[in-house]
């Protein structure tokens, strides 16, 4: 089967995720219908995660067998948004509606998608509901927020405790308190403030790094999305003929609205490049305030850090004075209780948690080590916000830590994860289309190239037509998955179970059928 796996072995104080890499050679298309095996050498390499490496195993040949006469691509596409269209007429009517008071028709700008936005009616469990009377298993997650679920008793039970009780007050309350030092000891960084969404606590992470250095130049990842605050919108998905040289890549807007000298401040390297921040660091010696990365990339479908580098970042950026920043906002306790920081074993000097920490509910944290949050207790730099801490996110934050983010939860997703990812393997060797299954803990997707992505010019070069198509099979199939192609992953949450994952796999299962004899498939499609 084309299929490596791997566990890699963490501190013992934390509950475990689980990383999965899986890798077919390349491969020609399959018989479909034929259930052809894969058939060819298997070898063993190290991937790497992280600063452990794990050795895996690495189909070699996919099968062989050309096929006639299928349709493109682009033809599939077509019929599956007209099915989808057909299926959704209530949404269409939303939507057109929705043009007059709603600028684009949406409520965020990532919400248009292809061929038609999704309006929903409400969630429970593992389900989603659209407007049109649609149920489907929810592996979107709200872009990776719902691991809870939806209407999980334990959130709703504090959520309605606390609606009684008051909203909001602007004052530090007990469960704020307990939300902190549960964070302190899953993350071991002692100190916490909170806001209310990613973007703000990246913003509050680079205002850290510069307030405590000194120094105006921050460093980022290309292909890492930190929110939409000026000092982060920086070659995030930038054009290929504006993103310069691998080894230095230009700093590219990805925004309108953001005055140049703000993106000048930010210098920009590859995912998994040592040498460049080193470079940096002595080009612009004792100018730079810190990094700021996911540890594990997650707006470039799954990208994993390689051995010895997240390790590596640390020592080289404290080497010249600087700091690093982890922007856990999609990781944070998806990739495992102790999010990437807990996976990976290296712990930087601040954390940026939001999605998934407040069980639904809008909040933010920052941790930091004792001197990077000393400068924020002697006043040094004032973190602020009316709505930090707020008690109904407190209190929808307390319940996910203590009640449904638990180990035996973990235990579950790990399993439940891993049914996916060999779901999706066999399939893929059933077709022997170029394709891979990548996981971390709650969170997985398909990579559409035939080898590992190391950083984000890998990821660029995947042709996302598949992942269009996939997402248009599994969404007609009864399964929501974010819209982003092959940027974006499933999340599985607490409330999923089998059966959930097995309707995943059979959509799988069709998408690949239906698309691994086209041209595009027949390797092409890197
Ligand atoms: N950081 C990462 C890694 C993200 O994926 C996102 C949002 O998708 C953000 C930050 C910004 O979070 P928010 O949309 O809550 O501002």
């Amino acid at each position: 089967m084309a299929e490596k796996q791997a566990q890699i072995k963490r501190k013992p104080a934390r509950q475990p995720g689980s990383i999965s890499s899986a890798t077919p050679g390349t491969a020609t298309p399959g018989t479909a219908s034929s259930g052809a095996a894969s058939s060819g050498a298997a070898g063993t390499r190290t991937v790497g995660v992280a600063d452990r490496p794990i050795a895996v195993s690495v189909q070699g040949e996919a099968p062989v067998t050309s096929r006639q006469g299928w349709r493109s691509l682009d033809e599939i596409i077509g019929e599956q948004e007209r099915i989808f269209i057909d299926r959704q007429p209530e949404s269409a009517r939303l939507a057109a509606q929705a043009r007059d008071a709603l600028a684009g028709g949406v409520t965020s700008s990532w919400q248009i998608s292809r061929p038609q936005p999704v309006w929903l009616s409400h969630g429970r469990g593992s389900k989603l509901y659209d407007v049109d009377g649609h149920e489907y298993v929810d592996m979107h997650g709200g872009y990776g927020v719902a691991l809870a679920g939806h209407a999980h008793p334990a959130i709703v039970a504090a959520v309605q405790r606390q609606v009684a009780r008051g909203t909001h007050f602007a004052q530090p309350n007990r469960d704020a308190l307990a939300v902190a030092r549960e964070l302190a000891r899953r993350f071991e960084l002692p100190l916490w403030r909170f806001a209310n969404s990613g973007t703000e606590a990246t913003m509050e992470a680079v205002h850290l790094m510069r307030a405590i250095t000194g120094r105006d130049l921050i460093i980022k990842v290309e292909g890492c999305y930190h929110g939409h605050h000026d000092s982060v919108q920086v070659s995030v998905y930038p054009d290929p003929d504006e993103m310069g040289p691998a080894d230095r890549p230009a700093s590219v807007p990805s925004s309108t609205g953001i005055p140049r000298g703000v993106t000048d401040l930010t210098l920009v390297v590859g995912f998994n490049d040592l040498a460049a921040v080193d470079r940096l660091l002595h080009e612009h010696r004792g100018q730079i305030a810190g990094l700021i990365l996911e540890p594990i990339m997650m707006n470039a479908g799954i990208i994993l850090p390689e051995p010895g580098y997240l390790a590596g970042l640390k020592d080289l950026l404290h080497a010249h004075g600087a700091l690093l920043s982890y922007d856990e906002v999609k990781t944070g306790l998806t990739a495992g209780p102790s999010g990437a920081t807990g996976v990976t074993g290296v712990t930087p000097d601040i954390i940026c948690l939001a999605k998934a920490i407040g069980g639904g509910v809008s909040v933010a944290a920052i941790g930091g080590t004792a001197e990077v949050m000393g400068y924020v207790a002697r006043g040094d730099y004032e973190m602020v916000g009316t709505f930090s801490g707020n008690p109904l996110a407190m209190a929808a934050t307390r319940a996910m830590l203590h009640e449904v983010a638990t180990a035996q939860a973990y235990r579950r997703l790990d399993r439940l994860c891993q049914r996916a990812v060999d779901g999706v393997q066999r399939e893929i060797a059933r077709t022997g289309m170029a394709a891979h299954a990548v996981s971390v803990g709650a969170k997985g997707c398909i990579v559409f190239a035939a080898q590992p992505v190391r950083d984000f010019r890998d990821f660029l070069a995947i042709n996302d037509s598949f992942s269009h198509a996939h997402w248009l099979f599994q969404h007609n199939g009864g399964v929501f998955l974010p819209p982003w192609g092959k940027s974006e992953q499933w999340l599985i949450s607490v409330q999923h179970d089998e059966t959930d994952i097995d309707r995943f796999i059979g959509n799988v299962a069709a998408f690949t059928s239906s698309v691994a004899g086209t041209a595009e498939a027949a390797g092409r499609n890197q």
